[in-house]
């Protein structure tokens, strides 16, 4: 059997949705469900053919079936209201009783990406936590959910429900989405909360109930310091990824992308701390608009990345979606400059380090020993604190 190939290269879900797409997704107009779907097929293609054109090697959909990337927990369960902002961004609040409405709605997009592509494929699950912070108000949640916590925890099975489905439908990956517990890495955040790592902990308790026990399947968590929101000129929230390596420690899944091309994401030594078993998804590739970083900047990052891991433990991928919400003004012909550059940055890496041979691996290995990294610390170690065991 071949080796795997490094540096295998990645999306992180979401691709900028064409105009026609969006009319598609917002009813422009209404369409009888055959027509829909035959369109939004045709358009589905585009996006896959387009990252196999790039030359990535596990696509997405672009998310192109889904309003907004966590929006997708509507099609899943009935008990939530949704609508549109001032600036065209969809928003869904939940009012009622959680209940389950179209469960296989996200395995759907994964069984047509499966007849049109030969690549992995990856499936993007909101996090229970995510949806609490987002989906749950004061005003309009507590008849039936009187805590957020309550929300969050009914999310569970219906997520749960879905990422088997997903497992089912043939997805090489299947990814939590949870920008949210990456912010506790902010200051400022953290303030909010009166215990900030008791949140923490409770957004990465709930995670491991929705993969515990699901096998068959590559597990990620996306983390990012809501680089969408910083693409539209948001609050960009500071801080390295110190203060929660801990809880990710905890998290029962086998890979985490983390975004680096950001400069308040901080230095990878932090990958010094983090359990050996993990694969890293470096973000590696800025997703701001108008920023296109060359195949050359990306290849230093993961060089500055491959420093403290085995090569074989690092991917390639953007830092986050280019559009987690189809509110986002983004071009697609950008974003695939930028998926080209990738794929260009991986080519180079392969070259280089199948030209490294034994005597520089072991130079690589010997620095990253004088780097102090840990090491040998696997899941197991973590079992009884965070309750839980490999998935
Ligand atoms: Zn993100």
């Amino acid at each position: 059997m071949s080796k795997p190939q490094l540096f295998p290269t990645s999306v992180v879900g979401s691709l900028p949705r064409p105009a026609f797409v969006l009319d598609l997704i917002n009813d422009r107009p209404p369409l009888a469900p055959e027509r829909y779907v035959c369109e939004m097929e045709a358009a589905v293609r585009f996006a896959v053919a387009m990252q196999e054109h790039a030359g990535i090697d596990v696509v997405t959909d672009g998310e192109w079936w889904r309003k907004s990337y966590i929006g997708v927990i509507a099609e899943l369960a009935h008990g939530f209201e949704l609508g549109t902002l001032p600036d065209g961004r969809p928003f869904t609040l939940v009012t009622g009783k959680l209940a389950p409405k179209t469960p296989g709605f996200i395995a759907r997009e994964v069984r047509f990406l499966k007849t049109i592509t030969r690549k992995q494929v990856k499936a993007t699950l909101p996090s229970p936590a995510l949806l609490g912070e987002r989906m749950w108000s004061a005003e309009k949640s507590t008849k039936a959910y009187p805590k957020r916590d309550d929300f969050v925890r009914a999310c569970v099975p219906i997520l749960r429900r879905e990422l088997e489905l997903v497992r089912d439908a043939g997805a090489e990956i299947a990814q939590i989405d949870d920008p949210h517990l990456c912010l506790f890495v902010d200051p400022d955040v953290r303030a909010q909360y009166p215990d900030p790592d008791a949140a923490a902990a409770f957004a990465v308790e709930m995670v491991n109930e929705v993969v515990r026990g699901v096998g068959g399947i590559k597990l990620a968590v996306h983390l990012c310091r809501r680089a969408g929101g910083r693409a539209r000129g948001e609050h960009a929230h500071g801080g390295g990824y110190g203060p929660i390596i801990p809880h990710l420690n905890r998290l029962m899944v086998h890979h985490l992308t983390m975004e680096f091309t950001a400069p308040q994401t901080g230095d990878m030594t932090v990958f010094r701390e983090l359990r050996e078993d993990f694969e890293i998804g470096l973000g590696c590739v800025d997703v701001t608009p108008g920023r296109i970083d060359s195949a050359a900047t990306i290849a230093a990052r993961v060089r500055q990345a491959a420093r403290f891991l085995a090569p074989e433990r690092i991917t390639l991928n953007p830092d986050c979606g280019f559009a987690p919400g189809s509110g986002a003004v983004v071009s697609i012909d950008e974003a695939y400059r930028k998926l080209c550059h990738e794929a260009e940055a991986a080519r180079m890496l392969r070259e280089e380090f199948a030209g490294l041979g034994g005597k520089a691996r072991g130079k690589i290995r010997k620095f990253r020993r004088a780097a102090n990294c840990r090491g040998r610390q696997t899941l197991a170690a973590y079992g009884a604190a965070g309750g839980g065991q490999a998935p």
